[in-house]
C-alpha cells in the first residue's frame, strides 16, 4: 500500500477542533500502529524518496544510503509531536536531536521567534548552543498547515548558522498554503490533501 494512502486511512478527521470550523487532522492512530509508524519515520529521514524502503531504517541492505550517511547532522524536531518524530528519524539515521519548544520551557541561554497565528502570536524557542555554525539540519513536524510553525522552527535554526537541508511533515494541508510560507526551502510530505 502507498504510504500516502496508508497515513490516510489511519488518520481521523476530527470536525470543530480545536474550534468551530476547524478540521483536525489527528494522526496519533498513524503513530500508534508499528508497521506504519516505521514507514511514517523511514519517509521523513529520507525525504528525497517519497515512499523509501523500511531497509534504510531498519539498517538492512540499503548500502547506498549507509555508505553515504544521512544528508543531514542533526534532527530538529518541533514541540510536541514533532518530538517523537524527530527522536525516531534522528535514532534511525544515527544522528542526534534537538528540541524547538514553546515558550518557557528552555532552561537555558534560547533565542526565541514568535509568528503569527489565526488569532494572535505564540513563541518557539532554542537553545542557543543546540546547533553549531554550517551543520545540516533536518526539520521536523507533522502537520503542515498555514506554515508559521515551520516557518519560525526554521528562522531558529539558520540564526544560529545551521543550514537547513530538509523540512519534512506528514502531512500538508495544501489549501493553507503552508508550503509558500516556508519558501525557500522545500517542504517534503509523505501525504498532502
Ligand atoms: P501551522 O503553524 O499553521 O502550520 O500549524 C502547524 C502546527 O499546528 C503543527 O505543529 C501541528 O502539530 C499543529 N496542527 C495544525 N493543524 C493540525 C491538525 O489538523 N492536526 C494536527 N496538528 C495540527
Amino acid at each position: 500500500q502507498p504510504l500516502d494512502e496508508l497515513i490516510a486511512s489511519l488518520t481521523v478527521d476530527v470536525p470543530d477542533h480545536p474550534e468551530p470550523g476547524v478540521l483536525f487532522r489527528d494522526l496519533t492512530p498513524v503513530f500508534a500502529d508499528g508497521p506504519a509508524f516505521r514507514r511514517l519515520v523511514a519517509g521523513l529521514a529520507a525525504p528525497e524518496n517519497g515512499d523509501p524502503r523500511a531497509a534504510a531504517l531498519a539498517g538492512g541492505d540499503d548500502a547506498g544510503a549507509d555508505h553515504a550517511g544521512p544528508p543531514f547532522d542533526v534532527v530538529v524536531g518541533v514541540e510536541a509531536r514533532g518530538f517523537l518524530l524527530a527522536a525516531a528519524v534522528a535514532l534511525s539515521a544515527g544522528v542526534g536531536v534537538v528540541l524547538v519548544r514553546k515558550a518557557g520551557k528552555l532552561p537555558r541561554e534560547r533565542i526565541a521567534a514568535d509568528y503569527v497565528l489565526e488569532y494572535g502570536t505564540a513563541t518557539l524557542e532554542l537553545h542557543s548552543d543546540s546547533i553549531r555554525p554550517g551543520q545540516r539540519v533536518l526539520v521536523v513536524d507533522d502537520v503542515l498547515a498555514t506554515g508559521g510553525t515551520l516557518a519560525a522552527a526554521v528562522a531558529l535554526v539558520e540564526q544560529l548558522g545551521g543550514v537547513v537541508t530538509a523540512v519534512s511533515v506528514v502531512v500538508e494541508l495544501a489549501a493553507l498554503g503552508g508550503r509558500q510560507r516556508v519558501a525557500p526551502h522545500t517542504v517534503h510530505a509523505l501525504w498532502t490533501t
